[in-house]
């Protein structure tokens, strides 16, 4: 630890020990990082990805920690926040976003420019690196619609760029995902010019869609479930007699079964507890194994 934080001090990186991670995530649930680590630069985050590695130190990502969830005894090793890395820019017709910008300012920042493509990501929580790895999206778009290329360090450190083909998306999946690739920063299709106004109105057209269904009252996660083939999650849940099941403070929520809200203090052991439950109640009624969506950390996504 002593080492680490002297290369961190050394460099000029902000970095905290035993830092709560709660706040960081969706939930509001997980215990504290062992060493929390905010890089503010891209150079300086590709340093500290090469020097967890060079270690062998295990380090985790977080972006908008909407699609996580933390346990409660907390991440060891080094835990880098990438909110920070939140430049955002036009080069040579293409919209370039580092991995922490948010998906909401990725969409203003389109629409401000009058470019379309970018409206179904105006309402979903969470960063560009966090959106890539899960091919973050809805029924109006996917990221690997918009995405040209994306730069990523590789599990040698060396920096890769990838064309959208190179990047495997599908499904709430991608490469990065699967061969633990770390996001720096991407360029997007800006190509395809409307009205702002008309790409604003779809904007609010879908979020206020999404508000209405989503139990947004209370911390959640979004979708805990990825849609089984040929159906919903929800539906499964619902039928399988899960809505308004609780463990300790976690729900299965009445306004939309496919989500678990943290109804007051849940812990993540309480939210791990009801996905498990909900798995084995799917199961036994309608004999399919519900595939969660949202990542278990550490045990999901050490780099
Ligand atoms: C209310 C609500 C609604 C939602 N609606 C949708 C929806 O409509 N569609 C949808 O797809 N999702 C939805 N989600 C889930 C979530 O918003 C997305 O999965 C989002 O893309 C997660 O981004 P994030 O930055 O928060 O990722 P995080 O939760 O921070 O991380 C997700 C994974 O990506 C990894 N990661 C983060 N940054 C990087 C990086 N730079 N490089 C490599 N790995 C990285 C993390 O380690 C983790 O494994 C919703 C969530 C909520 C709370």
């Amino acid at each position: 630890m002593l080492q680490t934080c002297s290369f961190l001090q050394q460099n000029g990186i902000l970095y905290r020990e035993n830092h709560p991670i709660r706040s960081h995530t969706a939930y509001k649930v997980g215990g504290n990082a062992k060493l929390a680590v905010f890089p503010d630069s891209l150079p300086q985050f590709h340093s500290v990805i090469g020097w967890c590695r060079s270690r062998k130190l295990p380090f985790f990502l977080i972006g908008g920690g909407a699609n996580i969830i933390v346990s409660d005894d907390g991440l060891p090793g080094v835990t880098i926040f990438t909110e920070q890395l939140n430049r955002l820019f036009l080069k040579n017709g293409k919209i370039i976003a580092q991995c922490g910008v948010s998906m909401e300012s990725l969409a203003l920042f389109a629409a401000g420019h009058g470019i379309s493509g970018f409206e179904f990501l105006y309402d979903i929580p969470g960063s560009v690196g966090g959106a890539l790895v899960m091919n973050a999206g809805n029924n109006d778009g996917e990221m690997k619609n918009i995405t040209c290329f994306v730069q990523a360090a590789a599990a040698t450190n060396r920096l890769v760029t990838l064309n959208q083909h190179q990047c495997k998306f599908s499904y709430r999946t991608s490469r990065f995902k699967k061969e633990k690739l770390v996001v720096l920063q991407a360029a997007f299709n800006a190509s395809n010019r409307k009205s702002g106004k008309i790409i604003r109105s779809e904007m609010n057209r879908i979020k206020n869609q999404r508000r209405r269904k989503f139990p947004i009252e209370f911390p959640n996660g979004g979708s805990v479930f990825k849609r089984p083939p040929g159906g919903y999650a929800g539906r499964l849940i619902e039928t399988a007699g899960c809505g308004g099941l609780r463990v300790g403070d976690a729900q299965v929520s009445e306004k939309h079964r496919g989500f678990i809200i943290n109804t007051g203090n849940a812990t993540a052991a309480d939210i791990r507890g009801l996905i498990a439950l909900v798995q084995k109640r799917v199961k036994e009624t309608h004999g399919i194994l519900l595939e969660r969506e949202q990542i278990f950390l550490p045990e999901d996504m050490e780099k």
